[in-house]
């Protein structure tokens, strides 16, 4: 089977190795090069700390199993920098120490560990964190990438398993058995999509894909991935099947390197509250790590405007406040830079994963939002296992690229 993986981020990367290592016939292409996207453009967290019950939780949980697995058997390994180092969630409030304790305890029905800590064994695990705390929940398995080496690897890996890597090449529609539905004859002619008419005819006759065009000409496929990140819904559209995944913005303050000063991964329990509001307005909550090199990441915001990647002074402003609430001592430390990037939003917050059933042939692994580092390799052991029929490690129907929030109310019908 010919399988074509559009998106070299950490996504794309991991569904490449793993259909390589199942015996696919596996080309990635990417319209920059590995890790060109969101990949680059985040922080690395492994969490399971952040997820209440539910779908998301368990792919969580399957992909922090993973991790250290598949990290044993990647020959370069290193620029991975895995980080097992736990992270602990901190209220400041007493409101906010009941939610926490509320959602800790969710969380240990469903498995995860979650320890309380007393103000002495904070005191012990963070000495430089405010005393100023109400809660604070550790957890163990949450653990740390660096998200670009960990991409890196995986293609790595992909490669060394037969997968081919086109990079500068761009995905611009899709071949189906009655030829190119937007009326193009030759795939090279860098002609742009004609959405509109492809779906009309994918969804008439339920033609199947049989290879995409690109900047570099047509590529023979049995099967698509779409894994774009948040760039998934104009490739979808493309193709042909639109689907609803939107950028949402992310912003994160990089400090010069310190002597050790956090050693867990640190966030204020506002951040859930955060990461499952569906608010276009600015979201920041603090979530500090440190890196190898001895830098401080402070994240991170969340906006919706659209692809818009102009840094803005009142987002860092505003992150910069809030961590030196919970770090008083980072007060006056050099900040050495900022970056942003785009978080691959769903409105019901949770990943797109299988085929699309409108267009035989095409399958999704995309919309993770803030999580797409972690749920990585969780996401592709369940694409493999859906492509060559194996017994999926989780329930894939809450991922299915059917639902109303991924092809919207009306399209839904249509594909039903
Ligand atoms: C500020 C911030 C902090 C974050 N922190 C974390 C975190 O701590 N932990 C975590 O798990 N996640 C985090 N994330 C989210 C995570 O970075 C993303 O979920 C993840 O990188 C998505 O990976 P991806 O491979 O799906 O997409 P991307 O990395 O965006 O890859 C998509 C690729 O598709 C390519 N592409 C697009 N269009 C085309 C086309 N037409 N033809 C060919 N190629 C195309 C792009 O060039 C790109 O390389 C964060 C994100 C942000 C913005």
């Amino acid at each position: 089977m010919r399988v074509v993986v559009v998106g070299a981020g950490i996504v794309g990367a991991a569904c490449a190795r793993e259909l390589a290592r199942a015996g696919l016939a596996v080309t990635v292409l990417d319209r920059g090069g590995p890790a060109a996207g969101t990949t680059a453009h985040g922080e690395g967290n492994i969490l399971v700390s952040d997820k209440g019950p539910g779908p998301e939780l368990e792919l969580a949980k399957l992909s922090r199993s993973l991790w250290p697995e598949i990290l044993d058997g990647l020959p370069n390994a290193g620029g991975v920098e895995w980080d097992p180092k736990g992270g602990i969630v901190v209220a400041t409030t007493p409101e906010g120490a009941r939610e926490l304790e509320k959602f800790a305890e969710s969380q240990r029905a469903a498995g995860v560990t979650a320890e309380a800590l007393d103000a002495a064994s904070l005191a012990a695990a963070e000495p430089h964190l405010t005393r100023e705390v109400t809660a604070a929940v550790h957890y163990p398995d949450d653990a740390q990438v660096q998200p670009s080496g960990a991409a890196t690897a995986l293609l790595s890996d992909a490669l060394r398993h037969g997968a081919d890597l086109r990079t500068g090449c761009e995905l611009i529609g899709v071949r189906t058995h009655d030829g190119y539905p937007d009326g193009s004859r030759d795939g090279a002619s860098g002609e742009r999509g004609g959405a509109s008419s492809v779906w009309s005819v994918s969804r008439a006759d339920g033609n199947r894909l049989t290879g995409v065009r690109t900047s570099q000409g047509v590529i023979d496929a049995d099967l698509v991935v779409n894994a774009a990140g948040p760039w998934s819904g104009e490739v979808a559209a493309r193709l042909g099947a639109p689907i609803d995944v939107r950028p949402r913005r992310g912003e994160v303050l990089v400090t010069a390197p310190l002597p050790p000063t956090v050693f867990h991964k640190v966030y204020d329990a506002d951040y859930v509250g955060a990461v499952g509001s569906g608010s276009q307005d600015l979201q920041a909550s603090t979530v500090i790590e440190s890196t190898g090199a001895g830098t401080i990441l402070i994240g991170s915001s969340r906006r919706q405007v659209g692809f818009d990647d102009r840094i803005r002074p009142f987002v860092l402003a505003e992150l910069a406040r809030k961590a030196l609430r919970l770090y008083p001592s980072l007060a006056g430390v050099q900040v050495m830079r900022a970056y942003g990037g785009f978080r691959p939003y769903v409105p019901d917050h949770l990943p797109v994963i299988g085929p699309d059933p409108r267009l035989p042939g095409l399958w999704h692994a995309t919309g993770h939002e803030g999580a797409g580092i972690g749920l990585s390799v969780g996401t592709a052991r369940l694409l493999r296992e859906l492509v060559t029929g194996a017994v999926p490690s989780l329930d894939p129907e809450p991922f299915r690229a059917g639902r109303p929030a991924v092809l919207g109310a009306d399209a839904c019908e249509g594909a039903a």
